[in-house]
Formats: C-alpha cells, sequence, structure tokens
C-alpha cells in the first residue's frame, strides 16, 4: 500500500464561552484535519489542535507544517510509522500537533487495512474506558454548580482547573467536595500557576480534601521544583503535564523523581506511536500515564481513548475536550458512545469515525 495524496484542511470549533485557565483565557479552537489517500482505496482521517501557549505552534504554522511534509509522505508505505515519524523529525523538530494529525490518519489507514478497531491494533481487548470532566476557572459556587451538574450525568472524577488565586483554589474546591461527597475523585490542574512555597501550602490543603492528585503545579521547566514538591507533599500524586512533550522529556522527569503521573497528550508528543514511547519508559519506572488533551473534536479524542483503553499503565484518562464545544459531535458519527463518564469505542475498523472530509 502506498500514500497518494494528503489533504489538509481547517474547520473552526466554537466554544458555547470562554474557557479560562491559570495562564490563558481560550476564546475558541480551530483544529486542522488531514485525510491521506492510499492506492488502495483505503484512507485515513487526522487532527491537529495546535495550542501555541503549549506547543508552540498556530493553525498557519500546522498548516505549513503538514505541507512541508507532504512530499516525503506521497509514494510511502503508512504503516511504516517508525520511518515516517524519523523523517517527520528530520523535516521538523517540535510541531507535536502536526506530527500528529498525520501519526491518526496513518493509524485509521492500519485499523481499516486490518479490519480492527484501533483499541486492537495497540493491543487491547477491552473497549470502555472511564473518563473525567473537567472544570474551568470561575467563582467558587459556579464551579460547584458544575460539580453537581457532571456528577448528576453520571461523572465519577473530576478535574479542577486552579492556579490563578491559592485561597479561591482551596475555596472552590471545599466547595465542590462538600456538594459531591467523599466517593468522587477530584484532581486539580494548576497550569504551571504556582510557586514552590505555594504549591507546598495548597497542596497540603488539596490532599485534605481528598484531591488525589495535582497536575502541574510549577513552571514547566522546573522539573527540580516539582521533584522537591513531591518530597514534600507525600499523599497526593504529582503529575507533569507541560513539563512532558517527548519521550526524552519524560526521561528527565522520571530521572529526577518529579512525577508519579505523566500526562501524555497526543498534541504534545506528535501522536500515538511517539506516545507509546512514553508510556513504555513511565511504566518501566514503575510511573502511570493519563491521556489528556487540547481543544481536540472526536477524533483526537477517540484516537486517545484507544490508546488508554489498551494500555494498562495508562490509568486515567482526561479526554473531554470535545464536550466543551458548542457542538461535540461536529458531524462526526461513530468513534465512541458515551453514558456519563463511561465511554465505550466502536468495534468499526480505524478510528471507526464517519465524517464527511469534502463538506469542510
Ligand atoms: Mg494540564
Amino acid at each position: 500500500m502506498k500514500i497518494t495524496d494528503i489533504e489538509i484542511k481547517t474547520l473552526v470549533l466554537p466554544f458555547p464561552a470562554p474557557i479560562r485557565i491559570a495562564f490563558a483565557v481560550i476564546e475558541g479552537a480551530t483544529g486542522v484535519f488531514v485525510r491521506i489517500k492510499t492506492d488502495e482505496g483505503i484512507f485515513g482521517i487526522g487532527e491537529a489542535s495546535p495550542f501555541g501557549p503549549v506547543t508552540g505552534e498556530t493553525v498557519e504554522s500546522t498548516v505549513a507544517a503538514l505541507e512541508l511534509f507532504r512530499p516525503m509522505l506521497i509514494g510511502r508505505d503508512p504503516t511504516d510509522l517508525e520511518g515516517i515519524h524519523a523523517d517527520m523529525d528530520r523535516l521538523l523538530a517540535y510541531n507535536g500537533s502536526a506530527k500528529c494529525a498525520v501519526d491518526i490518519a496513518l493509524y485509521d489507514i492500519i485499523g481499516k487495512a486490518a479490519g480492527l478497531p484501533l483499541y486492537k491494533v495497540l493491543g487491547g481487548a477491552n473497549p470502555t474506558v472511564e473518563n473525567d470532566n473537567t472544570i474551568h476557572i470561575d467563582t467558587p459556587a459556579e464551579m460547584q454548580r458544575l460539580a453537581k451538574q457532571y456528577v448528576a450525568q453520571g461523572y465519577r472524577i473530576l478535574k479542577i482547573k486552579t492556579g490563578i488565586d491559592p485561597e479561591t483554589d482551596i475555596e472552590a474546591v471545599r466547595l465542590i467536595r462538600e456538594a459531591v461527597g467523599p466517593a468522587i475523585r477530584l484532581r486539580i490542574d494548576a497550569n504551571q500557576g504556582y510557586d514552590l512555597c505555594t504549591a507546598v501550602r495548597v497542596l497540603n490543603a488539596m490532599k485534605d480534601l481528598g484531591v488525589e492528585a495535582a497536575e502541574q503545579p510549577l513552571p514547566y521547566w522546573d522539573v527540580e521544583g516539582m521533584a522537591r514538591l513531591r518530597s514534600r507533599v507525600p499523599g497526593i500524586r504529582i503529575m507533569a503535564d507541560e513539563s512532558v512533550h517527548d519521550p526524552h522529556d519524560a526521561m528527565r522527569v522520571i530521572r529526577a523523581g518529579a512525577a508519579d503521573v505523566i500526562n501524555i497528550k497526543l498534541m504534545k508528543c506528535g501522536g500515538i506511536y511517539p506516545a507509546l514511547k512514553i508510556n513504555a519508559a513511565a511504566e518501566a519506572a514503575g510511573v502511570t500515564c493519563m491521556v489528556g488533551c487540547m481543544a481536540d473534536s472526536k477524533i483526537a479524542i477517540a484516537a486517545g481513548l484507544a490508546l488508554v483503553a489498551a494500555q494498562r499503565n495508562i490509568a486515567d484518562a482526561d479526554l473531554d475536550g470535545f464536550l466543551h464545544k458548542k457542538d461535540p459531535e461536529m458531524g462526526m458519527k461513530g468513534g465512541f458512545t458515551y453514558e456519563g463518564g463511561t465511554f465505550t469505542l466502536t468495534d468499526k475498523p480505524g478510528l471507526g469515525i464517519d465524517f464527511d472530509f469534502d463538506a469542510i
């Protein structure tokens, strides 16, 4: 089988309202979508969800990166994941989202050619994943209201965005715990918003409120600080997100003893193939992984869910990006179904998503 063409399109994914996290207010998102065609009539769909403050990419730079990859891709065997990733890295450093779009489309092709859903291509047997939902930064009362709403919808794990004002963060989590009771699992994500001293104080308070994990409490570059924080606040898992893009970052964090959990994002690392390398390094070191997302639509979310379903060491899923859109479906039929926090992948080959690429 040979790749004959790669088509690139952008699609605006509107939000119902701006989303607030520690370092940004996000008004909306534009996804970059690819369709990779082959000489056997099989095609694959992929998605890039560039996010400048984390991946250093814009929509325009992502399109340019994909244009740069095109001549290298045409004529290649789409199952040559190792070779194609090596050549993408040779042509352009970083640019994880652009590489991810190609990677997802290749896995979609491989699944379709094998007649297997992606989670089975990746070695999995169970199509269900327990997913969380995210509460973005708002007034503590509004955050409490959303927590009640998500729990009523069936979510058992909530991720709470923090990192702007420590006292308000603790108040919001206190109100949420009061409203949802002790059985609901809570995690916070400070998005690099604290310094070490503040983080020690906040995480001790969060631990007393039954928060199980704190994601990226310190700036992405402060790996030593994360290691010190981890030894000073035992009993709450420290999770590295912005500190880990690729497998080399993962090794740095693991060697420093800076994290209990690594948040893998396909958009940071360049797709499923490099994500498997991060997870293998983490698993060997006794560190678990979560798969998170950017403002992904259902295409990249389905790829992330398949990865979680297939890998035992990936113990958590934070794959709710599509839910926070005005229209979660965006015309993308299939892939998975969900009831509350229980997501079930389709058994159709590849991503199993029916998406009219020509209509974009
Ligand atoms: Mg995060």
